[in-house]
């Protein structure tokens, strides 16, 4: 197939790491779900930046006031990016976790939350102090939508309601049906919010045009790294709510009472939840990103991304020993997540061997969606085990599975080499060893 267009420079091109069998090699990562490589892009425009970092909010020097700009204008521009409503609030988190932990802090009293079993640990647990259902995994789009109106149905019409929900699985890639599960939500009174972590680094994510109520996701997944992330959406829980942290920044004014105490008044915009020094880096890497992959054209990076989805499954699929995991079936709209096991291998050995004979750097585990791996896999839902550790000895069943994931900046060769390194350990078998220690397989 023709290529459609060269893949974005991203950090790490030009890695080299050592092979156990001799000899080094480039590091292909293949780990996108997990971070992606920063855009080579992001790092020149925090590297510009950087002579010129201030404190935000606080300083009264020109350097101050100037990454006080860069702040709220990267709010201005990521709010942009995802179409946001005007009113909505745009708080800059330092994670989706960190951002759907925020919002389960805004719950109105007496808020019902619903949300599948598929989720990722981040969507599935925050709400744990709400009265909370989860939902069965659906085997089909339509059933994600029936299941959840049912629910729905049975709730207490009048009380608040939220429904959580993924964009694009961090195990199957598969897309959900976020626009007909808004719709759903917002026919029977309940809100949504987006885990948009694993979508917004393959398409465009629009909160307009899904109307959801609110989105999360994460820089270090969108090519810019800094430990920061965003949640976007209504104003009116998250004004109404306590601060997620108590500080300075998040107050307006703070006095003494006459009886000893402290007054607070707290801001009552996206300030509100940012009390601290805010990460002006993190926030001006993600609106690096936002631009570098708006300028590429989404159109384009997804015509791309759909030609490296059909080479890797097509390659798979020479492979009778590996089954993929879906929920939805072959033909469902995917990103670029792939899991996958493989007859005969404990998963954690098969990853440890693409690391340590060919240079791929993979992940291996449940891929802190434990309950939606094992429904995958077929195991108990009661199997103990943590993300990434070898839960079983060579030859027996895999409990866990193996991930790749890639993105805008792949090139092909990553994934030929992918394909060639499976088809090589199928057939021949790893050439070393592998066993468990400190947690990690190694050779
Ligand atoms: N949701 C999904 C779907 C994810 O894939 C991830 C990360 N694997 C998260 C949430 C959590 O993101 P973070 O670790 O950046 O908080």
């Amino acid at each position: 197939a023709q290529t459609i267009c060269a893949p974005l420079p991203v950090l790490g091109r030009d890695v080299t790491v050592p092979l156990v069998t001799g000899g080094e090699v480039t590091y292909a990562a293949l780990d996108y779900a997990a971070s992606a490589p920063a855009l080579q892009r992001v790092w020149d425009d925090v590297a510009a930046y950087a002579p010129y970092y201030g404190s935000v909010h606080r300083g009264a020097g020109y350097l101050s006031q100037l990454s006080t700009d860069l702040f709220e204008n990267a709010r201005r521009t990521v709010a942009e990016f995802l179409d946001c409503r005007s009113d909505d609030h745009l708080v800059f988190t330092r994670s989706t976790t960190d951002s759907l932990n925020l919002l389960a802090r805004a719950l109105p009293a007496g808020c019902q939350v619903f949300v599948f079993e598929t989720e990722h640990h981040a969507s599935l647990l925050p709400w744990q102090d709400a009265h909370v259902t989860y939902l069965d995994a659906p085997r089909t789009p339509q059933q994600a939508v029936s299941t959840l109106e049912r629910a729905l149905a049975e709730r207490d019409p009048y009380g608040p309601a939220l429904v959580c929900v993924t964009g694009a699985s961090n195990v199957t890639g598969e897309l959900w049906p976020v626009r007909e599960l808004a719709a759903a939500a917002h026919a029977h009174g309940a809100r949504i919010v987006l885990d948009a972590a694993q979508l917004a680094p393959h398409h465009p994510v629009s909160v307009r045009d899904l109307d959801v109520d609110w989105v999360a996701f994460s820089g270090h997944k969108l090519y810019a790294p800094f430990g920061s992330g965003v949640l976007a959406g209504r104003a009116d829980w998250l004004r109404a709510a306590e601060p997620y942290l108590a500080g300075g920044g998040a107050s307006r004014r703070v006095t003494r009472r006459g009886d000893g105490g402290v007054d607070v008044e707290w801001h009552d915009t996206a300030a509100r939840h940012e009390a601290g020094s805010p990460n002006v880096i993190g926030a001006y890497a993600i609106v690096s990103a936002c631009k570098a992959l708006t300028e590429a054209g989404f159109d384009t990076l997804v015509a791309r991304e759909q030609q490296l989805i059909a080479r890797v499954r097509a390659g798979l699929a020479e492979v009778p020993e590996v089954r993929i995991l879906s929920l939805f079936g072959d033909d469902a709209p995917r990103v670029g997540v792939i899991s996958f096991v493989v007859d005969g291998w404990n998963s954690s050995h098969f990853a440890a061997a693409l690391s340590a004979e060919y240079g791929i750097g993979v992940r291996d585990g449940l891929f802190c969606a434990h309950p939606l791996v094992r429904t995958l896999l077929g195991t108990a839902p009661q199997t103990q085990g943590e993300c990434g550790a070898p839960e079983s000895a060579p030859g027996e069943k895999s409990l866990n599975a193996i991930r790749l994931s890639f993105g805008a900046g792949t090139p092909d060769e990553h994934l030929d080499r992918f394909i060639t390194a499976v088809k090589e350990l199928v057939h021949n078998g790893a050439k070393w060893q592998y066993h468990t220690e400190n947690g990690r397989c190694v050779p």
